[in-house]
């Protein structure tokens, strides 16, 4: 180690490694103060006039160089600087003495104000006006503009966090990974870099430290930061990198422990579309067929010879593969007009999943005759299973009633605490179960998983959601049934191993989330993999578990 070299540590996300220099994300613009203007209305209204047309102009331009999506977002809020309205009132506050700073910044949260009292869309845009009125001030005092820093060089962006309208602004030739002070594995941030593939670390709190110029290099994999890496460090974790890679290219095939121990690698798929991605990366089955996403503009319930059409689109693709067909999970943020009431206050704890289908069982039995007959009519290995299952009576039921119509293979999802505590009896009636972790972690740690403010509870390394985990594969592996995984966790390559160490015997994920997880898996032998399962249950909260694992590795 070299006097200048030291190390940071935060929460990794995705597998990348790059050395580069950082460019920090300037910090928020404090509130100008009330002071009364020593100018003249006249020139302060120049200045703050100025200020918004330039804001705007340079917006408009960034959206035009940017194209896209980022171009409507880029011009959204150049309109916002243009705002008749906006410049009458800010007119007005500076006729009352208020400086162009001022009477901006209050001008901008009066006008936010409104928006958050419409509600809805409107209300979520209001907090892209105060991105916007940082803009025109930070013009009016003659600062850096808060926002990602414009350079024509690559860099490593370390920022606090991003807001939306940021991360639409984010160049990915030039940004080459990102590093935040604050936010978790779920936040915006995070899932975007996912999305994106962009190396990230999350809660790197003491990068705060680091300033424009500094060399980093940013292990995504490991969530490591070495500041000023000495030449050798970065010979070996390029040459580390390079083999990581290259070994992740030629992983492809069914997907294996490195002593052979067979976990299957499956898709989670909701169209036909996406069926295509799920066998380019080589998935060997679908894992989760959504077939609630065939039919969100429904207004009435499709018939089973529309249903069938689909399900043999999408079954054709996968002859000789397991499909496992997921009966509709109307509800919360997947309303079906047909099937929900819109009118429940907590819809994520009301009559959604399974329930809804029980109190519309015409629906339930047309569904599962439409899957059945697509299941002779085309030659994929079919099985169905059962969303939002909380109690042995509901999967007695389900399965039997998939039993009668000649569908072989019935399982239940396990999204609840309760069907995790019950597993044992659960898994006793059913053929196979299936864990949601997405909805697992949501009803465990009682937190919305759509609500931005609760996102850093949505994680499910969270040790409450590994237990839950750890009884439904004790009780898989006493019963000798399959034990599937299919939330966002079996996308982390990492807690990937840590699932199987739990008792997972397929993995499900986004085809993009594939060959990380392939590529993972094949370093590992099962036992290690129970070692490694035992440190992240036994941590005290999600953070330390992830953090337990990676150390773990390192030694
Ligand atoms: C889950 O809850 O983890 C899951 C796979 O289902 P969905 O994300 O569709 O609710
Ligand atoms: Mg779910």
């Amino acid at each position: 180690m070299t006097m200048m070299e030291r190390e940071l540590s935060g929460i990794g996300v995705g597998r990348g490694l790059v050395v580069g220099d950082v460019r920090r994300m300037p910090d928020p613009l404090p509130e100008p103060p009330p002071a009364l203007s020593s100018l003249t209305p006249d020139a302060e209204l120049l200045r703050a006039k100025e200020a918004l047309t330039e804001t705007s102009a340079d917006l408009r331009d960034r959206g035009v160089r940017a194209g896209g999506l980022a171009q409507e977002v880029l011009d959204a809020l150049a309109l916002m600087a243009d705002d008749p309205m906006l410049l009458a009132d800010v007119t007005a506050r500076i006729g009352k003495g208020a400086t162009a700073e001022r009477a901006v910044f209050d001008a901008f949260a009066a006008f936010a104000s409104i928006m958050e009292a419409a509600g809805g869309y409107m209300a979520e845009r209001a907090g892209d006006l105060s991105d916007v009125a940082n803009r025109v001030i930070a013009r009016i005092l003659g600062v850096a503009a808060p926002g990602v820093p414009e350079s024509a060089t690559p860099y490593v962006l370390v920022a606090r966090d991003l807001a939306p309208a940021d991360t639409a602004l984010l160049d990915y030739d030039i940004v080459q990974a990102l590093v935040t002070t604050e936010g978790g594995p779920t936040s915006h941030t995070a899932i975007l870099a996912r999305e994106k593939g962009l190396p990230a670390i999350v809660g790197a709190k003491e990068a705060a430290g680091l300033v424009d110029g500094d060399v980093i290099l940013v292990d995504a994999a490991d969530g490591e930061i070495v500041v000023h890496p000495s030449a050798e460090r970065i010979k070996n974790a390029l040459r580390e990198d390079s083999e990581r890679r290259l070994s992740r290219a030629q992983s492809t095939g069914p997907g294996r422990l490195s002593d052979g121990h067979a976990v299957a690698l499956l898709a989670n798929v909701g169209s036909p579309d996406s069926a295509g991605a799920a066998s380019e990366a080589s998935a060997e089955g679908v894992g989760l067929f959504r077939t609630e996403f065939l039919f969100l503009d429904a207004e009435s319930a499709p018939s089973v010879e529309a249903q069938q059409a689909q399900y043999e689109s999408v079954f054709e693709q996968f002859a000789g593969q397991k499909v496992v067909v997921r009966v509709l999970d109307a509800g919360a943020d997947k309303p079906l007009p047909f099937l929900t009431d819109d009118r429940e206050e907590n819809p994520a704890l009301g009559l959604r999943g399974i329930r809804a289908l029980f109190a519309h069982e015409e629906i339930l039995r047309d569904q599962l005759t439409a899957i059945h007959r697509a299941s002779l009519s085309t030659h994929a290995d079919v099985w169905v299973m059962a969303p939002m299952i909380s109690t042995v009576d509901e999967t007695i039921k389900f399965v039997s009633m998939c039993h009668e119509i000649g569908l072989t293979n019935a399982g239940v999802m396990v999204e609840t605490p309760s069907s995790a505590l019950l597993a044992q009896h659960i898994i006793a009636e059913a053929d196979f179960v299936s864990v949601g972790t997405n909805d697992l972690t949501q009803y465990t740690v009682a937190a919305d998983r759509l609500l931005g403010t609760v996102a850093a509870l949505q994680d499910p390394w969270n040790p409450a959601v590994l237990r839950l985990i750890h009884e439904v594969g004790r009780a898989g592996a006493a019963a000798g049934k399959p034990v599937g995984v299919c939330g966002e966790a079996a996308a982390d390559p990492l807690l990937a191993v840590v699932l199987v160490g739990l008792g997972a015997t397929s993995l499900s994920m986004s085809p993009i989330a594939l060959a990380d997880v392939r590529e993972e898996l094949s370093r590992h032998t099962l036992s290690e993999a129970r070692k490694l399962a035992e440190i992240a249950v036994s941590a005290s909260n999600a953070v330390d578990a992830k953090r337990g694992v990676s150390s773990a590795l390192k030694r």
